[in-house]
């Protein structure tokens, strides 16, 4: 590549808030031919809302509230935005905060643990619960329904008996479903990846127009999923937001950043878009694609 085409290049990506940090990344752009889009806050606006909430002995009970306060206090202590919704919820419902939280554990992937009132609880996700032997078929039927709906359901236990679920919904970027439509007019295959359960995964992707999925993929999986793509000879970039996405941006041929996401996830990737908007990655693919073509 001839450096004034590269920067030619470079500079009509600055103009259009993508950053691309070498002439290198320039290159690779062109090569690629498989796209993989994280869920949470790359497809999605990441700012999840609790929609719904029910518990295995029934509505309109003080107990309800009672165990909203054990939900609330455990997720105050996490930082995941599923955490952060909860928290907004049960401030809304009026629940007051008080109480401590002792062997506070989160098990990313997974869900949060602590011990409140000598009582432990649980908040996470069912495959969890199943792998520690806490039944979840009461509310099964229920759960199935929101997941449908492309909601997350997220399982609480008390003392190893399930006692509710709540549902979160996240709403697509406005500019998602187009993006996702050029980039399959380019030619690239495009790839959801999420930690979130199968069914959720299935109804975002079809909202979106994406047809393969990769779910329930824990955030040390991540790049090894990538891994797997590239042995099935695919030039792949990776588009994540998160602290859990940045394995996987070092270990694509190319990482692009949300810019609005965290700062690790930033340093990692070869290309960051500065407003978030997928639609830089066709940009970006595009500026690639007539660099290359010049200097040929
Ligand atoms: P994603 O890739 O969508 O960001 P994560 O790997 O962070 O997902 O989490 C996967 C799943 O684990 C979530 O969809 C949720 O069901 C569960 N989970 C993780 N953290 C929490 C939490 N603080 N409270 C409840 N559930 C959680
Ligand atoms: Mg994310």
């Amino acid at each position: 590549a001839t450096p004034t085409s590269v920067m030619v290049g470079t500079g009509k990506g600055a103009e259009n808030g993508i950053l691309i940090k070498s002439a290198e990344s320039l290159e690779t752009a062109q090569k690629l031919n498989t796209i993989v889009l994280d869920k949470t806050g790359t497809l999605t606006e990441g700012k999840p809302q609790v929609t719904d909430y029910v518990t295995t002995f029934g509505t309109s009970n003080q107990n309800e509230l009672k165990l909203l306060r054990l939900v609330a206090l455990l997720e105050q202590q996490s930082e995941h935005p599923l955490a952060e919704a909860v928290v907004d919820y049960a401030k809304s419902q009026q629940v007051q905060f008080n109480g401590i939280v002792e062997d506070f554990n989160a098990i990313t992937g997974s869900g949060v643990q602590g011990t409140v009132s000598d009582r432990v609880v649980r908040v996470g996700t069912a495959r969890w619960f199943n792998e520690l032997g806490i039944k979840t078929e009461t509310l099964a039927e229920k759960a199935n329904q929101w997941e449908a709906a492309g909601k997350t359901v997220i399982w609480i236990a008390v003392d190893h008996e399930l006692e509710g679920i709540m549902a979160l919904a996240d709403t697509l970027k406005p500019s998602s479903v187009d993006a996702v439509k050029a980039l399959r007019t380019l030619g690239l295959e495009v790839v959801m990846m999420t930690g979130d359960n199968e069914k959720t995964a299935a109804s975002i992707a079809q909202q979106v127009g994406i047809p393969r999925v990769m779910s329930q993929v824990r955030p040390e999986q991540k790049a090894e999923q990538i891994v797997s793509l590239q042995q099935e000879g695919k030039q792949v970039a990776m588009v994540g937001d998160g602290i859990n996405d940045a394995p996987a941006l070092a270990q694509a041929d190319i990482g692009i950043a949300i810019g609005t996401g965290t700062d690790i996830a930033i340093t990692t990737s070869d290309i960051t878009l500065i407003s978030g908007d997928l639609q830089g990655v066709i940009t970006a693919i595009e500026l690639s694609r007539a660099t290359m073509t010049n200097i040929r």
